[in-house]
């Protein structure tokens, strides 16, 4: 068997830890540029993976190269995302480890397609039985049918997941999917209402207006023209030359029915979806003599109320006041048409997000395990990668926590993994020098005085809180932190680059400046009781399911958004630190999805926030290369008298006598119990030569 990894020539080295110059980025971007000029779009550092987005199809995902990355060593083969899936799924099998894979990356560099074509490894390769296809057809189907609801296109991406997305695969002791299990996080709706120039909502309504038969249509009371809705029409870019979609639609449709939705959940689903577009064509006019909120036209209210089956003008009322309830007496305050416009955007938000929920929720029931036998875990985790835009909103701000979190768990993980394989091949450990993000987790998270603590006792205090106030108490309280920036405490330099309604975080991957517009709204998450209730009183089986008149009940305040992602990705760490942890880390080489095209500084500023020289200075500290004793001896026992044809006794005493002969110094490598470790490139390349020539 060829050990590919040796292999160095205009297409570069195929792992990083290869390159003699390994802390100089500039040899790093140009064995990159090197390879993707050559369509070899993978690379390692060791047992990670770099891939880099080809945009535009390369035909190495075929059934012969899924056949022949089957049950074949990792460096046998050029780097393929399937060798990761490969490795990772034999790693679970043979030493019964649950595994994970952790792909990560920025919009548009390729996630999402990786984590498909794992699926896709896992569910080719593993063995037949109609139970087993039945699972995979359904893991294979969970994902056009989240993608309709929860992608979009935005200016980065065409398809652009706009949630966090965790699954486990479930396996038997045979190593087939008997299951699956999906965990989502914080979908970005606020682009129900919204979308910038350029964008759109999530695809599902385009597919759905475009896709339906005029019955339906008529049904839903809709129109087939997107642009004639409040909610699509904002980014004015309602078609898609890369999505057809009305395939996509189809694609939908097809899911829904492998996934158990039934033909009346489907209609409940649907009839949701339009009340949506419905609830965004509501407009309000102020009374002519007070300023209460009064709707210009009741049609549209109407046409939800009974597509929803509220209860007599439950909406309506909802839509135009709001209960007060002062001293054990109940009084309707009407809203100004600001609340009203402002509770109707709050309700459609609020809709589509517990929509999406239930269905992530169902597509669970329709994954779970049948035979409920004890299993082994391959996680795959495609969650938004660290954004830095124009404007940096509330959302970014939790999608960069999200990401100091990944890189703090890749830090300790890379480490001790790198620790725990010299502990246990008998080789003295030699600490490296690294930047550890914990300080920014801490600045963010701790209690009572990281970020989010600060944003919620914000929140939570009665009078007048706005975002203003909560900036003030931030610049009071963590203003000295040397990852925080704000006006107030900026020196005279950094000030004339930062206004008064922004504070700048020192990320790992770089500085990013929020302005605080809209945290403290986004952080509450309000909806007014009335709608909640109009809601839990409908007869569509999924919105009453998603408003549960025991949240109703509850006297406690729910947790802030903030909050509720706090706690959803600490859980999130407690299941991947479980887990053994393979990666992929994903590079975007140009800024319009041109295929051939690669730009070094967008590279280059990738490379550096995803920590790959950290990564493979860390790798490198110890041993640039190290293979079992079996494997090197059998590539380069011809190379000495003593090892050729054969070696007869224990292999190590075979290489020991190997690189003996090889003149080898004794700092070069170092004898584990298994495998050998060599600490420079050229070692092993002089060796490589010597057995080329
Ligand atoms: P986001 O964070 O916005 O969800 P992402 O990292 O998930 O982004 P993808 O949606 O996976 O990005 O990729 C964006 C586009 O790039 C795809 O729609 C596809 O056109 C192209 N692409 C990505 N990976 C590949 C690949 N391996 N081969 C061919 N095209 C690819
Ligand atoms: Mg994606």
């Amino acid at each position: 068997m060829e050990d590919h990894l040796h292999k160095r020539d205009h297409t570069g080295v195929q792992d990083f830890v290869l390159l003699e110059d390994y802390k100089n980025p500039d040899a790093f971007i140009e064995n990159l540029r090197k390879r993707f000029q050559e369509d070899l779009i993978y690379t390692y550092i060791g047992p990670v993976l770099v891939s880099v987005n080809p945009y535009h199809e390369l035909d190495i995902y075929n059934s012969d190269i899924i056949n022949s990355y089957k049950n074949v060593n990792f460096y046998e083969l050029p780097p393929h995302v399937f060798a990761i899936a490969d490795a990772s799924y034999r790693s679970m099998r043979g030493e019964n480890r649950d595994q994970c894979i952790l792909i990560s990356g920025e919009s548009g560099a390729g996630k999402t397609e990786a984590s498909k074509k794992i699926l896709h490894y896992i569910a080719a390769s593993s063995t037949h039985s109609k139970d087993v296809e039945r699972v995979k057809d359904r893991l294979l189907e969970s994902n056009p049918l989240l993608e309709a609801f929860g992608n979009a296109k935005t200016t980065r991406n065409d398809n652009s997941s706009r949630f966090g997305k965790y699954m486990d695969i479930q396996f038997d002791y045979k190593g087939a999917p008997v299951g699956g299990h999906i965990l989502n996080y914080l979908l970005e709706k606020s682009r129900v209402i919204h979308q910038a120039n350029g964008e759109r909502n999530f695809h599902i309504f385009y597919q759905m207006l475009i896709g339906s038969t005029p019955i339906n249509l008529k049904n839903l009371k809709l129109t087939s023209d997107p642009d004639k809705y409040f909610y699509l029409n904002q980014g004015d870019s309602s078609t898609l030359q890369t999505m057809d979609d009305q395939a996509n639609w189809r694609a939908v449709q097809h899911s829904l029915d492998v996934l158990d939705f039934t033909q009346q959940e489907q209609k409940a689903l649907f009839a949701i979806v339009a009340s949506v577009l419905h609830l965004g064509n509501i407009d309000f006019e102020s009374e002519e003599t007070t300023d209460h909120a009064k709707v210009t036209s009741a049609t549209n209210v109407d046409i939800i109320s009974e597509l929803l089956g509220c209860k007599d003008d439950s909406l309506l009322s909802a839509l135009q006041n709001r209960t007060i309830e002062a001293k054990g007496e109940k009084l309707k305050s009407p809203l100004t048409v600001d609340q009203a416009l402002y509770a109707r955007d709050a309700l459609a938000k609020g809709i589509y997000d517990r929509l999406f929920s239930w269905i992530v929720h169902k597509i669970n029931d329709s994954l779970s395990n049948r035979a409920r036998s004890k299993c082994s875990l391959m996680g795959l985790l495609d969650i938004y990668g660290f954004e830095i835009f124009q404007v940096n909103c509330f959302e970014q701000f939790c999608i960069n926590y999200c990401n100091e979190k990944l890189q703090q768990l890749f830090i300790e993980l890379t480490l001790k993994s790198e620790q725990e394989e010299y502990q246990r091949e008998g080789i003295q450990w030699e600490p490296v020098q690294y930047f550890n993000n914990k300080i920014i987790c801490d600045l963010i998270e701790s209690k009572p005085l990281g970020i989010v603590s600060v944003m919620d006792e914000e929140c939570l205090r009665p009078g007048d809180t706005t975002d203003q106030t909560f900036l003030d108490k931030l610049s009071e309280i963590i203003g000295k932190h040397p990852h925080f920036i704000c006006h107030s405490v900026a020196d005279n330099t950094t000030r004339k680059t930062i206004q008064r309604d922004e504070f700048r975080l020192l990320h790992y991957a770089g500085d990013v400046t929020y302005n605080i517009k809209g945290f403290l709204d986004k952080n509450n998450d309000l909806l007014f009781r009335d709608l909640k209730e109009a809601m839990s009183e409908t007869s569509n089986l999924i919105t009453s399911q998603c408003f549960p008149k025991e949240e109703l009940m509850s006297k406690k305040r729910p947790d802030t958004a903030a909050t509720q992602f706090k706690n959803s990705l600490a859980q999130l760490m407690v299941i991947l630190m479980s887990k053994e942890p393979s990666y992929v880390r994903c590079i975007k080489p140009n800024d319009y999805k041109r295929a051939r095209h690669f730009d070094e500084k967008i590279v280059n500023h990738q490379v550096k926030y995803l920590g790959l020289m950290e990564n493979l200075r860390v790798r490198r500290a110890g041993f640039a290369y190290r293979r079992p004793y079996e494997v090197f001896l059998k590539r380069y026992k011809s190379l000495c008298p003593a090892t050729w044809p054969n070696y007869p006794g224990d292999p190590k005493v075979g290489v020991q006598t190997l690189v003996s002969y090889l003149q080898y110094e004794e700092n070069d490598y170092r004898m584990g119990k298994t495998k050998l470790f060599i600490r420079f490139p050229r070692v092993l390349f002089a060796t490589e030569d010597a057995f080329q020539h």
